[in-house]
């Protein structure tokens, strides 16, 4: 069995690291925010390229804080996608502001710039690119028009760290990035967690506050605030972790490029990130006509793979309310309807990779015949 990803070949490596970086911050009882908590904040900063970084305990409450901290609530509007996961407009929605989708772009997956001027108004606040499965969305046009329009940009930069475009790293290039350390991410805590990074000082001042019940010091509520703080252990986990993420990053980029020499003369839709850009691939996906068939009959031959992502936001139920249908993003839709994810971690050997695609190789075939 090849798995879609495999947590314990990370956690073999480091678990004697890991092990005494847990006890370390259980012997402290530092469990809420604390020194291992500071230390990540200004290690992930740096790895980031930007200024400030505020640890937070989901990479959902991160989008929340960016929002809330770049002062969108009620009655306004923020452009995002729905070729994401449910927590991108759940954020929007937590803020009371609304979510306005446009579709993405057919090479890169992510937001289409050409379709973000008509989407604005004067409701419009923010735009919230999403950087899919680790590629950056096209950054230029996008803070082009966020800056001819006044608009604040916030990247959901959870499925990219250490990502660039152009050179420069994702998170660091809109008014505020967001990250998720959900175990299956690129940078997975031992439980849930989350940051936003950001070059301005004013807003990471009011992040830290959000975060820890609006408390300028203790017992003094300056804002009404949340309890957003990321955990000691997660801090220290996270710490140990940075030493490894680069070339972690690395081995999966190995691993992406293995699969594109493997799919070069396939049909397959794969992967085209543009030349600018550094893709860190927490998802290798390619798209294929009778998708659902296919990844049964993989995981019936030991494939582990999956779909990223099945359902687009603006057609869940639970997002009816915003009144789309379908055929409203009909690339959006498209895509979803092909995705299929493929097995990619670090530790996913160059033989496993061969044998991922002799398997979909063999399907697709009697598929086709
Ligand atoms: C994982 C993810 C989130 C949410 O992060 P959590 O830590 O699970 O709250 C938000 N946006 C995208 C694109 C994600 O992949």
């Amino acid at each position: 069995m090849i798995p879609l990803l495999d947590l314990k070949a990370q956690y073999r490596q480091i678990r004697s690291e890991i092990d005494a970086a847990i006890m370390r911050v259980i012997e402290s009882t530092q469990f809420v925010l604390g020194p291992d908590v500071d230390a990540f904040e200004n290690r992930f900063a740096a790895y980031c390229s930007a200024a400030h970084c505020r640890a937070v305990n989901s990479g959902t409450s991160a989008l929340h804080l960016a929002l809330l901290a770049a002062g969108i609530g009620p009655g306004d509007e923020v452009i995002t996608v729905s070729m994401t996961f449910v927590a991108t407009t759940a954020a929007i929605l937590y803020s009371g502001a609304r979510p306005v989708f446009v579709d993405v772009d057919p090479v890169t997956w992510t937001m289409d710039p050409a379709l973000i001027e008509a989407a604005i108004t004067p409701r419009t606040k923010a735009i919230l690119p999403v950087h899919l499965h680790g590629l950056m969305a096209d950054m230029d046009p996008i803070m082009e028009i966020a800056r001819r329009h006044r608009l604040v940009v916030i990247e959901d930069a959870a499925q990219a760290h250490g990502a660039e475009y152009k050179g420069r790293r994702a998170g660091s290039i809109g008014d505020l990035g967001c990250f998720s350390f959900y175990p299956g991410k690129n940078l997975g805590a031992y439980g849930e967690g989350g940051a936003i990074v950001t070059n301005q000082p004013d807003l990471a001042r009011r992040i830290s506050l959000l975060r820890d019940w609006g408390q300028e010091s203790k017992y003094n509520h300056v804002v009404a605030g949340f309890n957003y703080r990321m955990d000691g252990i997660q801090g220290a986990v996270l710490n140990v972790k940075m030493d490894y993420i680069e070339s972690w990053t690395q081995a999966r980029r190995s691993v992406a490029a293995h699969y594109d020499r493997l799919l070069a003369q396939s049909p397959l839709m794969r992967p085209r990130p543009p030349s600018h850009s550094r893709h860190v691939y927490h998802v290798y996906a390619v798209g294929l006509p009778r998708r659902d068939e296919t990844l049964k009959m993989l995981h019936e031959a030991g494939v582990g793979a999956g779909i990223h992502y099945p359902v687009p936001v603006h057609l869940q139920k639970a997002y009816a309310g915003l009144g789309h249908g379908a055929g409203d993003f009909p690339v959006t839709e498209a895509l979803a309807g092909e995705f299929l994810s493929l097995p990619i971690y670090p530790e996913l050997e160059p033989a496993q990779v061969a044998e991922v695609v002799g398997t979909l190789e063999k399907i697709t075939l009697v598929e086709a015949a």
